[in-house]
C-alpha cells in the first residue's frame, strides 16, 4: 500500500517507552520518567514575553523560507562569536527545530548509493534518513574506554572513495561524550584529504560541564564544507516552540531553503521573535540550568557506580549517562523492559540508538533530584534481585 521508500525510514522508539510509561500511570502505577530528551525546565519568562508581544503585533505571517532577514543576522552574528569562525546570514537556514536540517542537508547532499558515516550509539534520525535516501549508513562505533568519542584511526578505515559525508555529535546524545580537541584536528585533516563534507551536530554546544565548546568549522579548509546544527530547544528549555537552524557555506543554505518552501515554506514567525529575545537577552537562565544539571549528572553518576554490576562513566555533556550495564546479565533491552514493568523507572536500552548501544541503557536526567534519587532505588533492587 504505502511507497517501497517507506521500508527504509527509521523513527525514534524514545516515544515508545514514554506511551507505555504513560499507559501504566493510567493504571495507578508510579514511574520515575529518566527517557525524556528535553529539560524540565520551563522556557525563561523574558522569551515567553517576546512571543506575546509579537503575536499581540500581527507577527503572524509567512517570512522567507530561510528565516527573517534580521534573525539570521544575529544568528550569524552569535556563532561568529561563539564558535571562532566568519560566517553571514547568507551561511543561515531557519527551520522548525534542528532537526529539519539533517533531513535537508542529507537530501540536498547525498545521492543513492553514496556513503554517510555516522556515529553509533547516536541519534537515530541520522541512520532512518541516510537509509531512506537510498545512500549507504556506515555506522561509525563510539567507544566507552574513549569516554564515549571514536576512534579517528577507526574513522580513517572507514572511509572509502564514496564516502560523501560525516556526521559527528558533541557533546553526544546518547552518551553525554565530548570530541576531544585534539580529535577535531585530525578528523578535519581526514576530511579535508578525502573531501568529505561534515554535518556537525551541536544542539548540546551550551550543556557543558569542563572546558569551551570547540566546533569543527573552526579547522583549516573545514568552514567550506561543514554543516552546524544548532537551535534553541536544548539551550533554550525551548523543545515545543520547534525552533532551530544550520548554519553552511551559502549555495548549500540557498538548496536547504528551497527544500524548506517544497516543505514548510517557513518556521512560524512569532516563535523566531522569540528566539532572537533567546540569542540576545539575559543568559542567567542557561547558566542556572546548566549548573543544576551538573548536581544531578553528580548525584545520577555516583549513585549508579555504587550500584554492583552497574559502572558509569562521567559525561562532559549534554543530559544524559550512558552506563555499563552488562554486569547484571541481561540484555539491554530486557533491563529497559524490566525497570519500566516493575520496578516503575522508564530509561531507554542503548540500543535505541543503534546496535553499538547493546549493554548499556541511557538516562535522561532532565528531572529532579528528587526523582533520581527515587530511581536510583529502584534499579539498585532491580540489581539486587538480578544477582539472588
Ligand atoms: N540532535 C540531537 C543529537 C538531539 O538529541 C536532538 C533532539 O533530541 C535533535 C538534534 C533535535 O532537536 P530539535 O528538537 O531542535 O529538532
Amino acid at each position: 500500500m504505502l511507497a517501497e521508500r517507506m521500508q527504509r525510514l527509521g523513527t525514534e522508539t524514545a516515544f515508545e517507552v514514554l506511551a507505555r510509561a504513560r499507559e501504566l500511570e493510567a493504571q495507578g502505577q508510579d514511574i520515575v520518567h529518566l527517557e525524556i530528551g528535553e529539560p524540565d525546565f520551563d522556557t525563561p519568562a523574558n522569551i515567553v514575553e517576546a512571543a506575546i508581544r509579537a503575536l499581540r503585533e500581527g507577527d503572524t505571517h509567512y517570512g522567507p523560507a530561510a528565516g527573517k532577514p534580521e534573525f539570521r543576522r544575529v544568528i550569524a552574528e552569535f556563532i561568529s562569536r561563539d564558535r571562532g569562525i566568519a560566517v553571514g546570514p547568507e551561511n543561515v537556514v531557519v527551520t522548525p527545530g534542528g532537526k529539519p536540517i539533517m533531513t535537508f542537508v542529507m537530501t540536498a547532499l547525498v545521492n543513492a548509493g553514496d556513503e554517510v558515516i555516522y556515529p553509533n550509539p547516536g541519534f537515530p534520525i541520522y541512520e532512518s534518513v541516510i537509509n531512506f535516501l537510498g545512500a549507504r549508513a556506515v555506522p561509525l562505533p563510539l567507544r566507552e574506554e574513549r569516554d564515549f568519542s571514536f576512534d579517528v584511526d577507526e574513522l580513517r578505515s572507514l572511509v572509502t572513495d564514496r564516502t560523501r559525508l560525516l556526521i559527528i555529535n558533541s557533546p553526544q546524545n546518547p552518551t553525554g561524550g565530548v570530541i576531544p580537541a585534539a580529535d577535531l584536528d585530525a578528523i578535519a585533516e581526514l576530511c579535508v584529504e578525502r573531501d568529505i563534507w561534515v554535518l556537525s551536530d551541536e544542539i548540546y554546544s551550551k550543556i557543558l560541564y569542563d572546558g569551551r565548546h570547540e566546533s569543527i568549522a573552526t579547522r583549516p579548509g573545514m568552514l567550506e564544507r561543514t554543516i552546524i546544527l544548532d537551535g534553541h530547544s536544548k539551550t533554550y528549555a525551548m523543545t515545543g516552540w520547534r525552533l532551530g537552524y544550520g548554519v553552511m557555506p551559502a549555495t548549500l543554505a540557498a538548496a536547504v531553503a528551497k527544500l524548506q518552501t517544497n516543505v514548510t515554506s517557513c518556521t512560524a514567525s512569532f516563535v523566531q521573535t522569540a528566539g532572537m529575545e533567546a540569542l540576545t537577552g539575559p543568559q542567567d537562565a542557561v547558566t542556572a540550568m546548566v549548573a543544576e544539571f551538573r548536581r544531578r549528572r553528580d548525584l545520577l553518576v555516583d549513585g549508579l557506580n555504587a550500584i554492583p554490576g552497574i559502572s558509569c562513566r562521567r559525561p562532559q555533556g549534554a543530559f544524559y549517562v550512558f552506563p555499563n550495564v552488562t554486569g547484571l546479565g541481561r540484555s539491554s533491552r530486557e533491563i529497559e523492559q524490566l525497570l519500566l514493568n516493575e520496578y516503575g523507572v522508564a530509561a531507554l536500552s542503548g540500543t535505541a540508538f543503534g546496535a553499538h548501544g547493546e549493554g548499556y541503557l541511557r538516562f535522561s536526567y532532565a528531572n529532579s533530584q528528587e526523582a533520581i534519587r527515587k530511581a536510583l532505588e529502584r534499579v539498585a533492587r532491580l540489581a539486587d534481585d538480578l544477582r539472588s
